[in-house]
């Protein structure tokens, strides 16, 4: 981010500005932390750490989803709120940028401890959270289930009953059609608008590595055999799950069971060929043509970016935010060639569609999937427009994303008088 922005700093009428602003924006505006209490299924209580980082409002009230997993901390929180500030500018919603969650390991769970530790969870969080001040979503091991539970709880704690003040809802009581598919379907607009515009080609026939298997990964994987493309991977955390003639519907419907359903392991699958302790960006024979990362941050690191150059990859669209570690992105800079566009862009419909849920939810209404899917469609081809304007005759696409980002909202703190 950085890296594209500082070049904006030898400006000679407003580099000052820039400056000041971008420092501006590096302080989450507010940052809470609270204990979480919760009872195991023995009776054995527990105490987990939860946090929202409420980073900036100065586009809108803060938006991003909250992240349940053993790894995270403050830090990860405050880097994942800073992308999305700039990520939800390009989404040309007025939303500002926060995140939050936990060091709750749901894995191994069963449903009766996740429902005791969202509630308790929600119980502290809802002190700070409101639909025109902060509204939380899904991430890492949050999703339906887990936003239902903690609404339920916001509900019973605040009699109120229509509020915007969770994405990713349940469609019975207020969720949106289509976001569960919002993130990788858009990951997947965003790859067809760049391989089009600049390779002058199609998804269709291409070898696209998928990694993770959580929800961008099921959508991504979906949206990609609906255009025609063979999706030759997806991953957890223990191995990789390989499909060299591409993963077909069948395989599809096996995935979902077993990840949306049965909560196992990709191990567990009867289809593919199962490949431990690797991911996508590791197998030295499998043929890449395009690259969905949508597990985590830092999964490709520089030798797994050389690897993906070594094939002749000719495309890396980030679904996860922060994939590509530093090294992994020098690389790739370094292949000019590489469609290589950053999470902030390629995902951003996912926080896209939840902002229209905020919407549809102010007007107590309900819209159709296919409405919801046309919205979509228009918000992706924005955000390519934005990034390749910002990107100029010579900026890649990379930079073009994060300087139109920075630039909508480093104006938004000048015209609130924030920043002078
Ligand atoms: P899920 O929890 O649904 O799935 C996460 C997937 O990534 C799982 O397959 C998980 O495997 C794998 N994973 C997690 N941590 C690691 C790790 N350290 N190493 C290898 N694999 C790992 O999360 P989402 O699909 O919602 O999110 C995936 C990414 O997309 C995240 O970076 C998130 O921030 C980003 N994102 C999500 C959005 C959304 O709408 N959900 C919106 C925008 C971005 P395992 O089960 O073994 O842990």
């Amino acid at each position: 981010m950085a890296l594209s922005i500082e070049p904006l700093f030898s400006d000679p009428v407003n580099g000052d500005f820039y400056k000041k602003a971008f420092l501006f924006l590096t302080e989450p505006e507010r940052m809470v932390s609270f204990h979480v209490p919760w009872e195991d299924d023995n009776g054995e209580q527990h105490v987990n750490r939860g946090w929202r980082v409420e980073f900036s409002s100065a586009l809108g009230p803060y938006k991003g989803g909250l992240r349940f997993h053993p790894t995270v901390n403050d830090g990860i929180l405050k880097f994942l709120g800073f992308e999305q500030i700039f990520k939800n500018a390009l989404t040309g919603l007025p939303l500002g940028g926060g995140k939050g969650g936990s060091d709750f390991d749901p894995k191994g769970r069963s449903d009766g401890e996740i429902r005791r530790f969202c509630e308790s969870f929600m119980t502290q969080l809802n002190r700070y959270i409101g639909a025109s001040t902060d509204i939380p979503a899904g991430d890492i091991g949050v999703g339906g289930r887990e936003i239902g539970y903690m609404y339920g709880q916001y509900k019973r704690l605040t009699n109120l009953h229509g509020e915007g003040v969770l994405t990713g809802k349940s469609p019975l009581f207020g969720g949106i059609k289509l976001r569960p598919e919002a993130t990788g379907f858009g990951a997947v607009y965003m790859a067809q608008h760049a391989i089009e515009d600049k390779l002058k080609s199609t998804l269709q026939g291409s070898h696209c590595a998928v990694s993770g298997s959580g929800n961008v990964a099921q959508y991504a994987s979906r949206m990609l055999i609906n255009l025609g493309a063979k999706v030759v991977s997806v991953s957890d955390s223990n191995g990789c799950l390989v499909f060299r003639d591409g993963m077909t519907n069948d395989d599809w419907d096996q995935l979902i069971e077993a990840k949306q359903v049965k909560r196992t392991r990709l191990s567990s699958l009867s289809c593919g060929e199962y490949i431990p302790s690797h991911s996508p960006w590791t197998v030295d024979d499998l043929s890449i043509d395009y690259a969905f990362p949508c597990a985590t941050q830092n999964e490709i690191d520089s030798d797994g970016a050389s690897l993906l150059m070594s094939k002749g990859c000719k495309g890396v669209f980030e679904g996860a935010n922060l994939p590509v570690t530093a090294q992994g992105q020098e690389v790739l800079r370094e292949n000019q060639k590489v469609l290589y566009i950053p999470g902030k862009a390629a995902n951003a419909g996912g926080v896209g569609v939840s902002g229209l849920e905020m919407s549809q939810n102010a007007g107590k209404t309900y819209w159709a999937k296919e409405k919801v899917d046309v919205m979509l469609k228009d918000m992706m081809a924005g955000v390519y427009k934005q990034m390749k304007d910002g990107a100029g005759e010579d900026g890649s696409l990379e930079e073009g994303c994060n300087r139109a980002g920075f630039l909508k909202v480093a104006h938004a703190l000048k015209e609130l008088g924030w920043v002078y």
